[in-house]
């Protein structure tokens, strides 16, 4: 099924195809008919799935018509997932008149605010915090929102982000369209979502667990000790030129962080504990280009990156896998 059957219009489709895309992903193929209407929608959907198309193509085809105004807010766990949503949205949007913005915590309150106030956005991507805080400063005002997206709805409630986005629900106007998307439906999101959402239409693709098909996983059981060694060994084995691993803890990605550099490996870390520039050059950090000489991001989980959102393979170790986790491939270090 090609995009242009799915009923958005020309600027929009043409946006899709300069991005390269020409098929729509199934997610995209299931709920944009769904919110091009004005349903409310719950999708369970990853990230690598193609979700953040499938909620800014209708949206932004919505914005086409009427007034400019701040109509479209879109709310996510952290500042890197907010930068890529609103280059995203610059994507598609680019043979259509729109403004897009994008406001998130760690980085001076002051150029958003002019942004907000002076140029006026009709999308906004933002971090719930920030938001507050940009609200109580009345730089912005969120009477004309006509859509709200909470995007990795499950990862803002495991953040502590729950009361925020109930202050944020009470900013909001009643009559509007919510769209939520999260892999996971934990009680204190679906305590959320009854507040949120009005007889929301439900796009199920696949078991929450179920990883993408795209990705190879594996499995190494290894003594702590000697996890550090094995992955050493594995970078210096694969062919791939660039790597992201990520860490239980901040602490344990500084430290890992230190022991791959000591062993010649060219890395970057990338944690909430990072300032901005230090992640921001950690994420546009560009991979060598020989083979041998293999580039590495340790990340804390509490981080994303856009690295991470087509991984090829994920590998794992630890002495037991995690409950909700198959293994496709299981190999013992030789
Ligand atoms: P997401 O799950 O929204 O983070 O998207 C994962 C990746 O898939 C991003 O790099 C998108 O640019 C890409 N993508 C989204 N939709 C399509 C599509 N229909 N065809 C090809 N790539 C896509």
């Amino acid at each position: 099924m090609p995009f242009s059957s799915l009923g958005l219009p020309e600027p929009i489709t043409r946006g899709v195809r300069a991005a390269g895309y020409s098929i729509p992903t199934p997610i995209q193929a299931r709920a944009i008919p769904l919110i091009l209407p004005g349903h409310d929608v719950v999708a369970a959907a990853q990230t690598g799935s193609g979700k953040t198309a499938a909620f800014l193509l209708p949206i932004l085809s919505r914005l086409l018509d009427g007034p400019r105004a701040l109509r479209a807010l879109i709310l996510v766990p952290t500042r890197e997932l907010a930068a890529q949503v609103e280059e995203n949205a610059h994507a598609y949007s680019k043979y259509a008149e729109l403004s897009v913005g994008s406001v998130y915590g760690g980085v001076p309150i002051g150029p958003q605010e002019r942004m907000l106030r002076y140029e006026g956005v009709d999308l906004l991507v933002a971090t719930p915090g920030r938001l507050l805080d940009l609200h109580g400063r009345q730089s912005l005002t969120l009477d004309e929102v006509e859509v709200l997206v909470l995007d990795e709805a499950d990862r803002m409630v495991d953040m502590g982000f729950a009361p925020d986005l109930q202050r944020i629900l009470r900013l909001l106007p009643t009559k509007r369209q919510t769209l939520m998307f999260s892999a996971t439906m934990p009680p204190e999101l679906n305590r959320v979502a009854k507040e949120a959402l009005r007889n929301p239409q439900r796009v199920d693709l696949a078991p929450p667990s179920k990883p993408a098909e795209s990705i190879e996983q594996t499995f190494y059981p290894v003594p702590r000790h000697l996890k550090v060694d094995l992955l050493h060994e594995l970078l210096d084995k694969s062919e791939e030129r660039s790597a992201l691993v990520f860490t239980r803890t901040k602490h344990g990605a500084d430290r890992l962080y230190r022991q791959l550099k000591a062993r010649g490996h060219r890395v970057g870390v990338i944690h909430g504990d990072r300032s901005q520039g230090q992640r921001e050059r950690a994420r546009c950090w560009s991979p060598p280009t020989s083979p041998r000489a293999a580039s590495t991001w340790t990340t804390s989980p509490t981080s994303s990156t856009s690295t991470s959102r087509t991984p090829r393979r994920t590998t794992s170790t630890g002495s037991a896998a995690p409950a909700a986790w198959t293994p496709k491939v299981t190999r013992s270090p030789s």
